[in-house]
């Protein structure tokens, strides 16, 4: 049978002739089987419901790639255009064929890379859809993987994937989260792509970190700190979190630090003030 997706995170399974029992990403506790139980659907259900991929544009390089109405937790993914090639950064849980001609229209894809597997998506479909395109996972996350292909590339600690466009493996809500660091983006002062190895907040001046976001599990002070320096390197200014609404459009290192900052006062690790 067609390649189950998960209804509640949106990654699609290996094909199967009988729909698989369970999602290991769901049953993790950084997510959550939904209430009544696994559910399961394909491409083409999502297709006959009427949805579609969703294109906006964000900055100059930059598009957005959604679905509307959401599949799964909602997230979009990033196309980032450079000078040898387009990254799309996370996956969604859906692709359609105006999707890939109008993607096609802006370059097409070389590669893809996600921040972490609650947005592996469909990812598998993507890469067949642009030739096989490689699809960057780091090695410390290979185990969740659910649907595995030729087109997987382990990689890990840093990897320059396109010009000017590098992933960095920073850890803490899965070992392999990563972020991707865009030296154009913001207009040449630098884009940090997180989707939520941090994830930026309501209050788009903040960041924020967590083992799970939904379960509201913290992030103990060493793997923040180790997020923080793993990103200090690269300059920035602009942020980009792994939903429509959530970009910090100015500030940085500095918020990023000062998000920290706050973070760690309230778990007890700085004195308050
Ligand atoms: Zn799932
Ligand atoms: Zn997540």
């Amino acid at each position: 049978m067609e390649a189950c997706i998960c209804v509640t995170c949106g990654v699609q399974q290996a094909p199967s002739d009988e729909p698989p029992g369970h999602c290991p990403i769901c049953e993790d506790e950084r997510q959550y089987v939904r209430q009544g139980g696994q559910a399961w659907t394909t491409l083409t259900e999502l297709k006959e419901n009427g949805h579609r991929v969703e294109l906006r544009d964000l900055e100059p390089g930059l598009t957005g790639v959604g679905i509307e109405p959401a599949v799964g937790i909602g997230q979009r993914a990033l196309l980032v255009q450079t000078s040898d090639g387009n990254l799309l950064w996370d996956c969604i849980g859906y692709i359609d064929e105006a999707a890939v001609e109008a993607i096609g229209n802006r370059g097409g894809i070389a590669g893809i890379a996600m921040s972490h597997p609650h947005f592996y998506g469909v990812m598998v479909e993507w890469s067949r859809a642009f030739d096989g395109v490689p699809i960057y996972v780091p090695e410390a996350d290979m185990d969740w993987v659910q649907r595995s292909d030729p087109a997987i590339r382990l990689w890990r600690a840093t990897i320059e994937v396109l010009s000017d466009l590098t992933l960095v493996q920073c850890g803490g809500h899965f070992d392999g989260s990563a972020v991707a660091h865009w030296k154009a983006g913001a207009g040449g002062r630098g884009a940090l792509l997180v989707g939520d190895t941090m994830t930026v907040v309501p209050d788009v001046r903040y960041v924020s970190f967590m083992r799970s976001y939904p379960n509201l599990i913290p992030m103990p002070e060493s793997d923040v700190r180790k997020i923080v320096d793993a990103v200090r390197p690269y300059p920035f200014d602009r942020v980009y979190g792994g939903w429509w609404d959530r970009v910090m459009q100015a500030g940085g290192i500095e918020a990023v630090e000062r998000s920290a900052r706050r973070y760690l006062q309230w778990i007890g690790v700085l004195e308050r003030q």
